[in-house]
C-alpha cells in the first residue's frame, strides 16, 4: 500500500459567519521509497495538508490512511500512537531540545515508544553516523552548525523508523549550499530505507531532484510536473 493515502480530503476553517474552505477533495498517494515535493504558493494550504496527513488535524471530510491503517475511526490516543510510530516531522526550525546532546535528542523519542536506552542509543548512533554526524554525537544543538542541526532533526524524525516523513520547509533557514547538502543526505536516507517523504519547499532546485512534484490548486492536489 502507499505509505500515505489521502482520499477526498476536505478541510475548512471558520471565518466570520461562514467557512474558509482550504482543501476541497484532495487526493494524494505517497509510496514507500518515494520523495515528493509539495510546491505551492503561501496560503494555498500546504501546512494544512501536512497537518492533516500527520494526524495533527482532522479533516472535515475524506479519509487518511497510514499504510493499511485507516484513521477515521481512531480516537486521539490511537492517532497519537500511530503518529509516534509511523510518522516523522521536520520543520524549518530544528526544535531540538537545547539541554540534550545530538544523540540524546534522537534517543528520547525512541524511549517514549518503549525501546530501552541501549537499543535506542545503538540505533541513534547508527542513524547519526549515516547522516554524517558520527563525530557530533555528544554536541548540544547550540554547538552545531545550522545544517548539522537539521540533520539531527531528520535523525530524530526517523528514529522510530516511521513509514512516512513530513517536512515543512526543512531547508528554509539554510544557505543554498547547506540546503543542498542537507537535502542530499535526506535523499540518501529515503533511498536506503524505503521511507516515504512529502517535502513542502519553495526551493525549486531541490524540488527538481525529487521523484515528482505536486501543488495545490483550488483545494485539490495536482501534479506540478
Ligand atoms: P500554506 O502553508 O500554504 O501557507 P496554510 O495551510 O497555513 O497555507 O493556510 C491556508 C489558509 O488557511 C490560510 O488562508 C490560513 O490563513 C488559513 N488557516 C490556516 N490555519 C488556520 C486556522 N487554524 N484557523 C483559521 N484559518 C487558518
Ligand atoms: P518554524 O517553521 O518557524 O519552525 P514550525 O513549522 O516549526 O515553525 O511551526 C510549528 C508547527 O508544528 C505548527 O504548525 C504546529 O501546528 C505544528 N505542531 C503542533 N503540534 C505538533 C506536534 N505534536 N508534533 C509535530 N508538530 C506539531
Amino acid at each position: 500500500p502507499p505509505a500515505l493515502f489521502l482520499s477526498k480530503i476536505e478541510r475548512s476553517y471558520a471565518e466570520g459567519e461562514g467557512a474558509l474552505q482550504i482543501l476541497r477533495g484532495a487526493d494524494l498517494a505517497i509510496w514507500p521509497g518515494e520523495i515528493v515535493g509539495l510546491v505551492a504558493p503561501s496560503g494555498t494550504g500546504k501546512s494544512t495538508l501536512l497537518h492533516v496527513a500527520g494526524l495533527l488535524e482532522k479533516p472535515n471530510g475524506g479519509e487518511v490512511y497510514i499504510g493499511e491503517q485507516p484513521t477515521v475511526g481512531l480516537d486521539d490516543d490511537g492517532r497519537t500512537r500511530l503518529r509516534r510510530t509511523e510518522i516523522g516531522f521536520v520543520y524549518q526550525s530544528h526544535h531540538l531540545l537545547p539541554e540534550f546532546s545530538a544523540l540524546e535528542n534522537v534517543v528520547i523519542p525512541q524511549m517514549i515508544t518503549g525501546l530501552n536506552r541501549q537499543e535506542a542509543a545503538a540505533r541513534g548512533s547508527e542513524l547519526l553516523g549515516f547522516l554524517g554526524l558520527g563525530q557530533r554525537l555528544t554536541h548540544r544543538p547550540a554547538e552545531l552548525s545550522g545544517g548539522e542541526q537539521q540533520r539531527v532533526a531528520i535523525a530524530r524524525a526517523v528514529a522510530n523508523a516511521p513509514r512516512l516523513l513530513l517536512a515543512d520547509e526543512p531547508t528554509g533557514n539554510l544557505d543554498p549550499g547547506t540546503a543542498e547538502h542537507v537535502f542530499t543526505t535526506l535523499l540518501q536516507l529515503v533511498r536506503a530505507t524505503g521511507l516515504a517523504a512529502l517535502v513542502a519547499t519553495h526551493n525549486l532546485t531541490l524540488a527538481a531532484q525529487m521523484d515528482r512534484r505536486v501543488t495545490i490548486r483550488d483545494g485539490l492536489i495536482v501534479s506540478a510536473d
